[in-house]
């Protein structure tokens, strides 16, 4: 339901009862308001997470349906476990033939290659076959023996991810291999969403999938958006807030899922080098970066990479920004977000640092 339409609710209760005159004025006020603005907002259940798009547009409210319609196409085309999507098929046929494929599954594909081999392979789209030993795809989850991450690891090798652009197929070289989509698909459907608003003249607007935002321009009003970075700790409280226009924050972390076996922890992060939860010593890691697609592969990557090797890579890169939460308790952001992010975890036992180029 639209702003708009709860506030109008809102005047209508309050049209009920005598005596809310003030009450009356506010919410016209607000209604009035809002409707200068033009800003539309929905919630809907997706890709396995709760969406809320904001949009900032006089036909927001077609604008929210066709949003939510490029999700569900994408949904199709990027499951894994959906019937008919191409990702299902190209790992039945894993170690048999070649599938064809659309051009866009192609090139994530190819995307998601280029990923892996820049992070030295901690972003494996092919790590599919342990996260599923680990049993992160079924409802109870727990470790699974050494002999079977033994197993499955030489199943997990990118480069036997076979892409063939001319014919336009995709094919996994050995039986039992697989690949999933997890770690870069909700970054990917965030830029398509995203270009298809500001090709219908959208400037201004705020998409959260699963609390990663993806924004276009700035708020109406000219001032950047506010999101904040959670406390891996605590669910309820953050440990700054970052001020964005035209970027999108993407986040990572190991309390994000995860089961307890023995009084441990297991996430459902896979460190493709030894086929177990990363322990990079990382409660999570954020990426701010213009591309959605991007920041959701590199967010997973780092947070296997650990906070030394992933600063190395950021000094690399000049397309994006990334803040480290440490099991030391630390909260480490690198230099671009000097002024954008506002640390606010000290009451927590936070300690706070800005890394350097
Ligand atoms: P994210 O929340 O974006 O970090 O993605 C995590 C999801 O990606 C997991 O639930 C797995 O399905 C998958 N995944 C786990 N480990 C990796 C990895 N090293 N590289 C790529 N995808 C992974
Ligand atoms: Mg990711």
């Amino acid at each position: 339901m639209n702003l708009k339409k709860w506030i109008a609710l809102g005047l209508t209760g309050c049209f009920l009862f005598s005596g809310c005159a003030e009450q009356r004025e506010q919410a016209q006020a607000a209604l009035e308001n809002s409707q200068q603005e033009n800003r539309y907002e929905a919630t809907s259940f997706a890709m396995d997470t709760v969406m809320t798009f904001t949009i900032i547009h006089e036909d927001g409210e077609e604008l929210i349906i066709d949003a939510e319609q490029e999700i569900r196409r994408l949904e199709n085309l990027l499951s894994v476990t959906m019937d008919g999507s191409e990702i299902k098929q190209i790992n039945e046929n894993a170690g048999k033939a070649p599938v064809r494929i659309p051009t866009e599954t192609l090139e994530l594909l190819q995307t998601s290659k280029d990923l892996g081999a820049e992070t030295g392979n901690a972003f494996d789209i092919a790590i599919y076959p342990v996260v599923k030993a680990w049993g992160f795809t079924e409802e109870e989850q727990s470790v699974p023996p050494q002999e079977t991450i033994d197993q499955l690891l030489p199943l997990t090798d990118l480069d036997d991810l076979i892409l063939d652009k001319e014919n336009s197929t995709a094919y996994l070289e050995k039986e039992g291999m697989a690949i999933d989509l997890g770690g870069i698909a909700k970054g990917y459907a965030s830029d398509s969403v995203k270009a298809l608003l500001k090709g219908k003249g959208v400037e201004s607007a705020l998409l959260s999938l699963g609390g990663n935002i993806c924004t276009i321009g700035s708020k109406p009003d000219g001032s950047p958006w506010k999101t904040a970075v959670q406390n891996p700790l605590d669910a309820n409280d953050y440990v700054g807030l970052l001020e964005i226009s035209d970027t999108c924050v993407i986040t990572s972390g190991g309390y994000q899922r995860y089961f307890e076996e023995k009084g441990k922890q297991y996430h459902h992060i896979i460190d493709p080098a030894t086929g177990w939860p990363a322990e990079s010593g990382l409660l999570s890691v954020t990426i701010v970066c213009e591309s959605g697609t991007k920041a959701d592969a590199l967010s997973t990557a780092l947070f296997v990479m650990g906070l030394k090797d992933g600063l190395e890579y950021w000094r690399t890169q000049d397309d994006f920004e990334a803040i480290f939460v440490t099991t030391d308790g630390e909260v480490v952001a690198t230099e671009g977000l000097k002024d954008s992010f506002t640390f606010e975890g000290k009451d927590n036992d936070f300690t706070y640092r800005v890394a350097e180029r």
